[in-house]
């Protein structure tokens, strides 16, 4: 096993509960040490790390709301400071403020757009210097499909998923020379608080579209995750794969 001193690091936003919570898990299960950003999951983020270090894994919670500049630099200088230069960056933190466009306030617009990609320009800005200087990073933002066949009530949340898609593209140009990646993982319908609260009805209208008859898990995203951090995926850049059940294929 990989001693912690040698172990990469990843920092995971929004990484206290749900999808991110699943990524860090994973990423420590590889031999990563992990930095888990959370913005109102205390508790749950300190547990986290709690039971990774348990494990032996250098694991340590970071508040900071990641749609603020500010927060996203301070994060960074406390990740370096006690952990190193962060050498994986998951752009996973997000939120939904659905509504159809007729009704959409400007600040669930403004809202969602700061919380969902905002925070992936601040994240990454902080973490490219690091990763020019080692000649080697890995950047992977989690975004939806619906970024790419978009959804109707989410013109803001799908606003901001294709957003994530054409800024991963454009550092994946300026970068992939240096030995760092950039790339998506765009989720279906994926088992969390996110899709917890939505309505019986609506749940059963997504099943029906999905062709392997289920829900995904965190744990399904966690591993598209895992692989673009990897060595594995070097020659990957760029990309956008969908963990969706077939939903969309496209
Ligand atoms: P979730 O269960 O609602 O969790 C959202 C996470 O994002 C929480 O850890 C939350 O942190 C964090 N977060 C939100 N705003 C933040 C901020 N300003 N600063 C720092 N952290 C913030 O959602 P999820 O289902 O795990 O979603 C994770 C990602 O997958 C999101 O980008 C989402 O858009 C994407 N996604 C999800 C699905 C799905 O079906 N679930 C599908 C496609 C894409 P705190 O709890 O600490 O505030």
């Amino acid at each position: 096993m990989t001693s912690a001193k040698n172990r990469r690091l990843a920092l995971v936003t929004g990484a206290g509960r749900g999808i991110g919570r699943v990524i860090a898990l994973t990423l420590a299960g590889r031999g990563f040490s992990v930095a888990v950003n959370y913005h109102n999951s205390a508790t749950a983020a300190e547990e986290l790390c709690g039971e990774l270090a348990a494990s032996g894994v250098d694991a340590k919670a970071f508040r900071a709301d990641v749609s603020r500049a500010e927060d996203v630099a301070s994060l960074f200088r406390a990740v370096e400071d006690s952990m190193g230069a962060v050498q994986v960056l998951v752009n996973n933190a997000g939120i939904t403020r659905d509504n159809l466009l007729m009704r959409m306030k400007t600040e669930e617009w403004n809202d969602v757009v700061a919380a969902n990609l905002n925070s992936v320009f601040y994240c990454t800005k902080e973490a490219i210097r690091g990763m020019v200087r080692a000649r080697w990073g890995r950047i992977v933002s989690i975004a939806s499909v619906v970024g790419l066949v978009g959804n109707a009530g989410q013109a803001n949340y799908s606003a901001t998923k294709a957003g994530i898609i054409g800024f991963t593209k454009s550092v994946a140009r300026e970068y992939a020379a240096r030995g760092i990646t950039a790339n998506v993982v765009a989720p279906g319908f994926i088992e969390t608080d996110m899709t917890g609260i939505l309505k019986e009805n609506v749940r059963a209208a997504m099943l029906g579209q999905i062709p392997a008859g289920r829900m995904g898990s965190p744990e399904d995203v966690a591993g598209a995750v895992a692989f673009f951090a990897s060595d594995e995926s070097e020659y990957l850049t760029g990309q956008v794969l969908a963990v969706d059940g077939g939903m969309t294929m496209c």
